[in-house]
């Protein structure tokens, strides 16, 4: 933890004229900006002066208000090459694409920061292997630590089957490591129990887009701007994508665009809506489906839907099963979209349905979501009212974590049905996606092995396996964690982390040895008993997972320290190269996953280096929205490496999917399911792969299938939830200066000193009701977080039903308690609160139920409830130096 007050340096050097410049992008949020890097050695004492010639920038300093001005965050020192260097890391303003001004937001604009730097609060990087002996974690070979995690892994994979060999991994630090990663644990160990950073599972993060056939980030940034109604859906891009909002999005509002934000809080981003003609829909959690539906309904009742858009671009019945065969559906994208809960024979049967619905009838789902009716019928012009002369507005859609991780596969199949009838879909400012998280850094080297796993739903649906009720019921013998806060990112985090505690602290078997082979055998034994031993792989030590329960950590490289590969939330790759030394021994996690797949007799992990890596999983990206294939291959016929081809792109990159086309030169794809797209007429050329959805939709007619979207499969949860007597909801989300866990957040002086701790959001009426003033401490807690504790075989329709577990006994109620510092707002609902995702030592996730989606298996986080009751008064509250208590839904 770094000191809670910051004193800003005065002044920093100017990097001189002929300091190296590397382009990269930023690490933190999806929008991933263009930066550059300036770097030149401290030996010597040279650095740039205020003349344009002296400089690097060929600026005469001072410079004009937003000119290349260089913010003593921008600066820090490095070892390059073993050498000390001064690096200067600026937003790049010659880009083109993504921040083309060269802006940035708070996060990235101190990502400089975020190297390693001893005399910084960086210093406590991870920099060698540790292994716990005595109960404490000593550093060690890398030989030392890989082989007793080899021989342990082969013993666990052995004596206990593949699924007790479990993998949380990040799905996102870049192609390189989580191809490595995949290849390992789904390839050559085959484990069903697997997952990524944010889901107990690994399933799609949103059933009802794929299920209706879009892609999640099918639009380009200049989609969104050139909407003439953007309706955004628990997110506000301001707060969390902040480029996106400010360099797309707000000049589109500034152009007229009407913006609607799905939101129970009022943020900055929807006070510059609101004044400048948006609006905010206020709803209460949970209760998106409702309104959204209720939007639609008022939309057919006017006759306003995109009746041509429908009668070329929607699924019949027929459609929609077609190419599936007879027989068990074998994937849950399948058997989803053919159950006939969804499935529709096309428009007029959904519109019937619709209207059959009481809780899309706008004044009931006004009473539900506690909102002015007024807004779903306003909403409703805005999207789809033919304007004066008879053209239809331009609407798109986005969606983001408040949205689909509140009633996942209710939500996003209400939204795609929205979405079509409103002609969302695959042209200039008509579109529909999600705006993103982190970036996209996902690439697959195995498949996962769904049929080992245990999940069944009713009617013989295999759906992935629950990793975190599989560590529960004790199956999970060796929990291989890389990169990921595993406890608190998920739900009900407080018995998860007390199972945690019983299978690894307090087993029995604990090292107390310095004997490699008596260690094996301990780690063997305590894995035999129905404990489980744990590996960390990570930059930093976090607690508990790594400080806790880890037996080994793996210290591994990061952004800057290893040449790396990763695309936005427009599918645009960039290369990340490498411009300083790693902390210590710390080595990539590609390069760890190799050493320990040899040691485990793997084969196939022979590579030399992280270009090597990429350029064997690149043909695992063919057809995908980041088929960077293409780009080898023309790299090869150049005498280049893939590496070395991406980085000629710089900034800029490269937007994928990726042809190659006749003349052997490169295409980028501007939107995916570009219905007005014209591909060469002569099909693919060379290693191009025209996937449906360049042109289409992700389906078997590649049309879209419109699909119910039932309140039945999700009311009893949340009926159930809603907040009774002195409770209200506790939900949490992103804010601008805050990436993540606060890994890089919590070491940077300034970010400590405005964030200290966690905090909620309460409104005025809800602060009364508990006698709370802002800036006091708070306990935030329930005795009913409900946890879904057995894995069962589904045979009757509902048995995976909240009200069914129930009743069967598979729910068991748990308590949990956080504190944070109490913050009075009216920006946020009534009945709500508002807190920061992820906290490491306050985690918000303890107060949300760990019961899954019954249909999809994804947690549903925005969904907490408890109680708040005062502590006493917290330091924040009368000394200023640290936090504010100044609202800031201001525009
Ligand atoms: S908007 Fe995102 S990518 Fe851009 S500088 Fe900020 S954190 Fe980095």
């Amino acid at each position: 933890m770094s000191t809670p007050y910051y004193v800003p340096e005065e002044s920093i050097p100017l990097p001189p004229p002929d300091a190296d410049v590397i382009s990269t992008a930023c690490d933190y949020c999806v929008v991933a900006c263009g930066y550059k890097v300036y770097r030149w050695p401290v030996r010597g004492g040279k650095v740039g002066g205020p003349a344009a010639d002296q400089n690097a920038f060929g600026e005469d300093f001072p410079v004009e208000p937003l000119g290349a001005w260089v913010a003593p965050t921008q600066h820090n020192i490095v070892l390059h090459n073993g050498e000390p260097h001064h690096v200067v890391i600026i937003p790049d303003k010659d880009t083109k694409h993504v921040n083309p001004r060269g802006n940035s937001s708070i996060r990235g604009g101190a990502i400089a920061q975020k190297v390693y730097n001893p005399q910084t609060p960086t210093r406590d990087r991870l920099k060698s292997p540790m292994v716990r002996m005595f109960g404490v974690l000593m550093p060690v070979t890398w030989d030392f630590a890989l082989d007793i995690a080899a021989e342990v892994g082969k013993h666990v994979l052995e004596k206990h089957g593949t699924n007790a060999y479990g993998v949380k991994t990040f799905s996102y630090g870049y192609m390189e490591n989580t191809y490595a990663i995949t290849k390992y644990a789904l390839r050559n160990i085959s484990t069903a129990n697997f997952t990524f950073h944010d889901t107990p599972s690994d399933v799609t993060s949103t059933p009802g887009f794929r299920d209706a056939g879009f892609d999640n980030f099918g639009p380009s940034y200049e989609d969104w701007r050139d909407a003439d109604t953007l309706l955004m859906c628990g997110t506000d891009p301001y707060e969390s994508k902040t480029i996106l909002f400010t360099d797309w999005i707000m000049p589109g509002i500034q152009n007229g665009q009407k913006t609607i934000f799905l939101l129970p809080r009022r943020t900055a981003g929807v006070a510059y809506a609101e004044k400048n003609g948006g609006m905010l829909i206020d709803i209460q959690p949970g209760t998106d489906l409702p309104v959204v539906l209720a939007i639609a309904r008022v939309i057919v009742e006017k006759g306003w839907e995109d009746a041509e858009w429908i009668q070329n671009w929607v699924n019949s019945k027929w459609e929609s099963s077609s190419g599936f065969g007879q027989g068990t559906r074998n994937t849950p994208w399948q058997w989803r979209t053919t159950w006939g809960k969804f499935q529709t024979d096309g428009f007029e049967d959904w519109k019937k349905w619709l209207l059959e619905q009481d809780y899309a009838v706008p004044e009931k789902a006004a009473e539900i979501a506690q909102i002015d009716v007024e807004k779903i019928y306003t909403a409703a012009e805005w999207m789809a009212k033919p304007k004066a002369d008879g053209t239809r507005p331009k609407t798109s859609i986005m969606i983001e974590k408040g949205f689909y991780w509140s009633n996942n596969t209710g939500n996003t199949n209400a939204i795609s049905s929205l979405g079509i009838i409103c002609g969302c879909g695959g042209r200039p400012g008509q579109v529909i996606g999600r705006a993103g998280g982190h970036q996209r850094g996902g690439l697959r080297g195995g498949s996962y092995p769904r049929n080992k796993s245990p999940e069944k739903l009713p009617g013989r649906r295999r759906r992935a396996m629950d990793t975190d009720r599989y560590l529960m019921s004790g199956h999970t013998r060796l929990a291989h964690v890389i990169g990921t806060t595993w406890v608190q990112a998920m739900l009900g985090s407080q018995s998860l982390q007390s199972k945690f505690d019983e299978l690894t602290t307090r087993n029995p078997h604990q090292v107390q040895s310095y004997d490699k082979a008596e260690i094996i055998e301990t780690l063997k034994k305590r894995a035999d008993s129905g404990g489980m031993v744990v590996w960390d792989q990570d930059i930093y030590l976090v607690d508990p997972i790594g400080a806790r329960y880890a037996d080994i950590v793996f210290p591994a490289s990061g952004w800057g320290e290893e040449t790396f590969t990763r695309a936005n939330g427009e599918r645009r790759i960039r290369l990340y190269p490498k411009f300083y030394d790693a902390p210590g021994e710390a080595k990539p996690d590609w390069w760890i996953i190799a050493q320990l797949s040899k040691k485990m007799g793997f084969e196939g992990f022979d590579w030399k280096d992280s270009n090597e890596v990429l350029e064997e999983g690149s043909r695992r990206s063919r057809g995908s929205r980041k088929d960077f294939h293409p780009v080898k291959v023309a790299a090869h016929r150049e005498g280049k490496t893939l590496h070395e081809k991406l980085g000629e792109f710089g900034t800029n990159g490269i937007q994928g999917p990726v042809l190659m086309l006749a003349d052997g030169s490169l295409e980028e794809t501007k939107r995916l399911h570009d219905v007005n797209r014209v591909l060469p007429e002569n099909g693919p050329a060379g290693p191009t792969v025209f996937n449906k959805k360049l042109t289409h939709f992700n389906t078997q007619t590649g049309k879209c299938n419109l699909q119910k979207a039932p309140w039945s499969l999700f009311s009893s949860y949340w009926e159930w939830l809603k907040p009774r007597e002195g409770e209200i909801w506790m939900t949490s989300g992103r804010i601008n200066e805050r990436w993540q866990s606060g890994y890089d957040d919590r070491r940077r002086p300034y970010i400590v000193q405005r964030w200290p701790e966690n905090w909620i959001e309460l409104h005025p009426e809800d602060a009364e009701m508990y006698g709370v003033e802002s800036g006091d401490y708070v306990m935030l807690y329930s005795d009913r977080i409900p946890v879904q504790k057995d894995t069962i075989i589904g045979i009757e329709g509902d048995d995976f039903d909240f009200a069914s577990l129930l009743e069967n006994g598979h729910i068991e109620l748990t308590e949990a308690a956080i504190t944070a510092v109490a913050m009075v707002t009216p920006a946020v609902k009534k009945g709500v609160g508002y807190m920061d995702f992820l906290h490491t030592s306050q985690p918000a996730n303890a107060l949300a139920g760990r019961v899954v989606d019954w249909i999809s298996g994804n947690y549903n986080y925005k969904m907490g409830i408890g109680q708040v009751r005062r502590m006493g008064e917290s330091p924040y509250k009368k000394q200023l130096r640290s936090m504010s208590f100044a609202r800031r839904d201001i525009a």
